[in-house]
């Protein structure tokens, strides 16, 4: 084999696998180079086996719902062990079928952990590989606080490793991680308690979705604590854990802890240096809106780069990046405004565009707001009630849309198409003109006064 390449992804995740295949589209001789699964973060620790979990969860809400719709349905116990089985035969499937799509592109996989020689240069294991252009697509990995006993948690990782269903599960963070794993558990049966170390969750989203999530997660039964600042973990003989806060305060019985505060750039044992690049202080690769880094030849995709993490994020980007490497495409780029993003909590979220808050921050008083809450009809049979949130932004005379911000049933699946409207400029007026769809939560969007 040829060691050198026009283009070498170092990681075969969303990103990697992404510029890779497209540029081979081209023609181009490419390399990916993964130090473990195919897929990465997203096919085998991520999106995808938290969809699955989320799709149990959202069954678990329904069996409980059978009966006022008449059926004689009972919720037991969920037989976790064959979830996770039926879950991971799944993901494997997906790592050969990712193996089998880069082979079908003639895209070399290489195995092994990467790190620069040169800045043309890597070296994997004992072999040394060049390439005209390098794209740095390693992603991030859950980051663990760094106090006494922080070993006993586990982090998202952990999670889709865990044999059966935790008893009682204590969750520290607030972000799209925590929340999602807290509904998941709460649904499947588990008691959890989501520690907060502020006073809200989700903090970079719409108030409205902050408060409603909220709300509906304490009315679910999931025990929230604010102003939760953890110093010290302990693990007693019976295995059960004790949590203590900088204020003395002290929490235990816990035989889970999951860790879900961010997470952090794996460019550590990249050697970055031997090719002259700096991570940035928080230890992402910065680039410009092409994706290059401070090194020509040398471009970081994806996760890497602290920018919005989210794997369409980085496929398209890395799509973007082939295109305009050797698809004679000079301008293209992937656009981080609108970039539409869904939380599936219970219910799920769906966001676009600017907060309310960050709309009246950047256009003052020519923001106008329309907003709906409602119970769907589906809850009309149902003891178990969870309400309905929408929220439009608009600014100026022609009431253009800058940001929809939806919660409830449906809000996943509901937001993608608004996100097109919204990109394109869509005004109220044309939200207006459109007409709705009945009976349906969506058609709230187009009726909103
Ligand atoms: P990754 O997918 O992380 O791929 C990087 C790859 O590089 C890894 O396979 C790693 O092993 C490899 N690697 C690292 N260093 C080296 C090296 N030196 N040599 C060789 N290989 C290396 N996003 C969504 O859009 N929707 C979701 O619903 C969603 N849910 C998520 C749920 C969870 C629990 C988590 C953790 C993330 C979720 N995400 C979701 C985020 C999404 O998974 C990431 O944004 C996406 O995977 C980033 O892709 P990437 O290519 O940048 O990195
Ligand atoms: P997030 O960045 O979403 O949230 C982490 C939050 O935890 C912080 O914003 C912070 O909130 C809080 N936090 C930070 N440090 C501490 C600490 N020491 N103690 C307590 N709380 C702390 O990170 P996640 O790990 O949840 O997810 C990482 C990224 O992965 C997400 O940002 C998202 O891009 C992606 N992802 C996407 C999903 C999707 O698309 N559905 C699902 C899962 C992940 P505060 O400052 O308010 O306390």
């Amino acid at each position: 084999m040829s060691h050198h390449f026009d283009l070498i992804a170092i990681g075969g995740g969303s990103g990697g696998i992404a510029v890779a295949r497209r540029a081979a589209e081209y023609g181009m001789k490419c390399a990916v180079i993964e130090a473990n699964r195919l897929g990465g973060t997203c096919v085998n620790v991520g999106c995808v086996p938290k969809k699955v979990m989320w799709y149990a969860s959202q069954l678990s809400h329904a069996l409980h719902d059978a009966p006022d719709y008449g059926f004689d349905a009972a919720l037991t116990m969920i037989d976790w062990p064959q979830l996770k089985e039926g879950r991971d035969a799944y993901v494997e499937r997906l790592n050969k079928i990712y193996a089998r799509n880069l082979e079908n592109s003639a895209v070399t996989m290489i195995e092994g952990h990467a790190a620069f020689a040169s800045k043309n240069s890597v070296i994997v294991g004992s072999e040394t590989y060049s390439a005209d252009h390098i794209v740095i697509a390693c992603g991030g990995r859950p980051t663990i606080p760094d106090i006494s006993g922080a070993e006993h948690g586990i982090t998202s990782d952990g999670f889709f490793e865990l044999e059966s269903l935790p008893p009682r599960v204590a969750i520290v963070g607030s972000g799209y991680i925590a929340v999602e794993l807290a509904g998941v558990l709460n649904a499947l049966g588990s008691e959890v308690s989501l520690l907060l170390r502020r006073q809200h969750l989700l903090g970079r989203f719409d108030v409205m979705l902050r408060e409603a999530l909220l709300e509906q997660m304490q009315d679910d039964g999931i025990h929230i604590a604010t102003g939760i600042d953890l110093s010290v973990v302990e693990r007693d003989s019976n295995q059960a854990l004790t949590l203590h806060t900088y204020d003395e305060h002290m929490m235990d019985g816990y035989d889970t802890l999951i860790w879900a505060i961010g997470r952090e750039s794996r460019v550590d044992g990249l050697n970055l240096s031997a090719a002259g690049l700096v991570a940035d202080n928080s230890g992402f690769i910065a680039v410009d809106s092409f994706q290059n880094s401070d090194v020509p030849g040398i471009y970081a995709i994806g996760d890497v780069t602290g920018q919005a993490a989210l794997t369409p994020v980085a496929i398209t980007a890395g799509r973007r990046l082939a295109d305009r490497l050797f698809g004679g495409k000079q301008d293209a780029r992937l656009d981080y405004t609108n970039i539409p993003s869904v939380v599936f909590s219970h219910p799920p979220i769906g966001t676009v565009g600017l907060s309310e808050d960050e709309a009246r921050e950047q256009y003052g008083d020519d923001v106008k707001i329309y907003q709906s809450r409602f119970t769907p009809m589906y809850y009309a049979m149902t003891a178990r009630k969870q309400r309905s949130m929408m929220k439009l932004v608009t600014i100026g005379a022609t009431e253009k849309v800058v940001g929809c911000h939806l919660i409830g049933d449906g809000a996943d699946e509901m937001l993608q198409g608004f996100a097109v409207a919204i990109k394109m400029g869509a005004t109220k007026a044309d939200f207006d003109n459109t007409v709705a769809i009945h009976p349906t939560s969506a058609e709230e969007l187009v009726t909103m006064r």
